[in-house]
C-alpha cells in the first residue's frame, strides 16, 4: 500500500505508463498472508517490483509506448513477469521507454519523456534525461519506490539509463533469462535486464528468471544453478583489462578521469590492471545500426492493423488499411528503421549491407573471444557523460550523434556477453557517473563480484 502510494506520489517523473493498482494491491494482500503464515515463496515476496512496457502482462496494458499498442492487452505474462510473480514478488506497474525501445533517453514515448531524478525541479520545464531507453523502470528504482525493476538491452537500453540515474544495472548472457513476452527489437541481441539500487538485490532478481524456458527457442538449458549473494571477492591476481578503444571522441574528461581512477585503485589492491586493444570496436555502432533496422523491418511486420494493434478508419483496401494504421502509429524513428531495413533487405543490396554486417559482427566478437586470453574481466565507461539536458539532448545535431550514446555498451550485445553498469561517484554538476564491467559468457558470479567490490 505504501509503495503504491509512493508511486503515484512521484508522477512527476513520469516513470510509469500503468500503475497496475488493484492486482498489484491483491498480490501485496496474498503475500501478507503467506508471511503472516510463515509460508512466504522468496526473498523477493512482497517485494514491490516495475516492469519496462514492452514486457507482455496478462490483461495489463503493454504499449510500447506507441500508438500502435495504445490499447493493446496481451492474453499471457512474459516468462520474466510470471518467474516474478510465482516468487511473490508484487508486479506495480509498467514503466515508460522510448517507442519500441528504440532510443537512448526516454524522450520518444507518447506519453512524453521521463525526468531524471537527480536535481529534478518539480516546476522546471527542462530536467535531465532517465536516459533509454528503459528510463522508466531506472527511475522507478532510483526514485526509491521499487526495490527492483526489469528492462530490456539491445544496445544498452538497460545499463545506459542505469548509468545516467545512479543505479546498478545489469545485461545477462544472452539466453540465460527468457525473451519468451518481451517484444522484439532485434531478436539475436535482446535480452531482459535487471534494475536494483545495488549488487545484492540485482542477485535476488536474477535468480528469480534465469534459467530454461520451453517458450523461447534461444534460452540455454545449460544453466540452473542459483547464484550466491555477491561476495565481496578479494581481488588479488584479477586480470582486469582496460580496453584502450573505448577512450572514444565525445568521452567527457570527468568519466575519463574516474575510469583511470578505479583502475588504479583495483592495481593498488592487488588487481592485474593491463591495457588491451579491441580493433574492431569502432565498427559496432554502425554494424549495429544496419543489423538493427534489418531486423526491426521484419519485426514490425505483424503490426498491419488486423490481427492487433492501431487500426486506422481507412478501409478503401486493405493495402491503404495496413499504410494508413502504420503510418498513422509509428513515430519516425521506427518509420525510418522500417524503410532503411527494407532498402538493405533488397535482393541486390542484401549481401553489401546484411551480410558485410553479419561478417563485421563476427570480428567483434572475435575481438572479446581474444582479449579473455589476456583479461579475465573488462572495465570500461558505461556511458559518456553525465545525463544530458533534455533541451540539449533533442536538439537535431545531438539526435544525429545518438547512436554514439551506445558507443561502450553496444559491444557486449554484439556478442552476447554479460555486462554491468555500477555507479560510483557523482559529477562535478552533482549526477551520477557509472563505469561498466563486462565478462565472458556466464561469468555472472564473476562479474557481479567485482561490481560488488567497486560499488
Ligand atoms: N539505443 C539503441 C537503439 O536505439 C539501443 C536500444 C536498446 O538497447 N533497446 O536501438
Amino acid at each position: 500500500g505504501a509503495s503504491l502510494k509512493k508511486v503515484i506520489e512521484t508522477k512527476q517523473f513520469n516513470a510509469f505508463i500503468t500503475v497496475s493498482k488493484n492486482e498489484a494491491e491483491k498480490q501485496a494482500e496474498a503475500s501478507l498472508q503467506r508471511f503472516k503464515s510463515k509460508q512466504s515463496k522468496s526473498d523477493l515476496d512482497g517485494v514491490p517490483i516495475a516492469v519496462k512496457d514492452n514486457f507482455c502482462t496478462k490483461d495489463i496494458k503493454t504499449t510500447c509506448a506507441s500508438k500502435m499498442l495504445e490499447n493493446f492487452s496481451p492474453p499471457y505474462n512474459a516468462t520474466v513477469c510470471q518467474r516474478l510473480l510465482d516468487a511473490g514478488a508484487v508486479l506495480v506497474g509498467k514503466t515508460n521507454l522510448d517507442q519500441f525501445a528504440m532510443g537512448s533517453g526516454t524522450v520518444d514515448s507518447i506519453y512524453g519523456p521521463t525526468k531524471n531524478v537527480w536535481k529534478c525541479k518539480a516546476d522546471s520545464n527542462d530536467f535531465h534525461i532517465a536516459g533509454g531507453s528503459s528510463g522508466g523502470s531506472a527511475v522507478a528504482v532510483a526514485s526509491g519506490v521499487c526495490f527492483g525493476a526489469i528492462g530490456s538491452d539491445t544496445g544498452g537500453s538497460t545499463r545506459n539509463p542505469a548509468s545516467y540515474c545512479g543505479v546498478v544495472g545489469l545485461k545477462p548472457t544472452y539466453g540465460l533469462v527468457s525473451r519468451h513476452g518481451l517484444i522484439p527489437l532485434v531478436n539475436s541481441m535482446d535480452v531482459p535486464g535487471i534494475l536494483a539500487r545495488n549488487v545484492d538485490d540485482v542477485v535476488s532478481i536474477l535468480n528469480a528468471v534465469a534459467g530454461h524456458d520451453k517458450q523461447d527457442s534461444t534460452c540455454l538449458t545449460n544453466y540452473c544453478s542459483r547464484l550466491p549473494p555477491a561476495n565481496k571477492m578479494g581481488i588479488k591476481g584479477l586480470k582486469i583489462g582496460i580496453p584502450i578503444e573505448y577512450n572514444c571522441e565525445y568521452l567527457s574528461d570527468e568519466v575519463l578521469d574516474m575510469w583511470d581512477e578505479i583502475a588504479q585503485t583495483l592495481q593498488n589492491e592487488g588487481a592485474i590492471v593491463k591495457e588491451v586493444s579491441m580493433p574492431h570496436t569502432q565498427y559496432s555502432i554502425v554494424c549495429y545500426s544496419v543489423l538493427n533496422q534489418c531486423e526491426v523491418a521484419s519485426n514490425m511486420a505483424r503490426y498491419d492493423g488486423i490481427e492487433y494493434g492501431y487500426r486506422a478508419d481507412d478501409d478503401h483496401s486493405t493495402e491503404k488499411l495496413y499504410a494508413v494504421s502504420r503510418r498513422t502509429a509509428f513515430n519516425d524513428i521506427v518509420k525510418n528503421r522500417i524503410l532503411t531495413g527494407n532498402y538493405f533487405l533488397l535482393g541486390r543490396n542484401y549481401e553489401k549491407y546484411f551480410n558485410q554486417a553479419l561478417k563485421v559482427r563476427r570480428l567483434i566478437m572475435n575481438d572479446f573471444d581474444n582479449v579473455w586470453e589476456d583479461a579475465q574481466l573488462l572495465l570500461t565507461p558505461t556511458t559518456l557523460t553525465e545525463a544530458p539536458l533534455y533541451s540539449d539532448f533533442i536538439q537535431k545535431t545531438n539526435r544525429d550523434q545518438c547512436a554514439f550514446q551506445d558507443f561502450c555498451t553496444q559491444p557486449a550485445n554484439m556478442a552476447g556477453i554479460p555486462a554491468v553498469s555500477v555507479p560510483i561517484k557523482l559529477s562535478k554538476n552533482g549526477l551520477p557517473l557509472s563505469l561498466q564491467i563486462m565478462g565472458r559468457n556466464l561469468s555472472e558470479p564473476m562479474l557481479l563480484a567485482l561490481a560488488k567490490y567497486i560499488e
